[in-house]
């Protein structure tokens, strides 16, 4: 189950341009996008490895 950590994510916005059928930008911060909790993406993958604070856990 993907969640961002809502306290170390700095918005820089890049999961959500790799991966935006995942995470999308609210308030300054990522989330993952409503319903999509469970969801297994490749570009998951991308977004915990581009992600510059590792704010992203599967
Ligand atoms: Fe936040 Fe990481 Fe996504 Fe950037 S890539 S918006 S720091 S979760």
């Amino acid at each position: 189950m993907v969640k961002v950590d809502k306290e170390a994510c700095i918005g820089c916005g890049s999961c959500a341009a790799i991966c935006d059928n995942i995470f999308m930008m609210k308030d300054g911060k990522a989330v993952v996008v409503s319903g999509k909790d469970g969801a297994s993406d490749e570009c998951i993958k991308e977004a915990i490895d581009i992600c510059p604070v590792d704010a992203i856990i599967e």
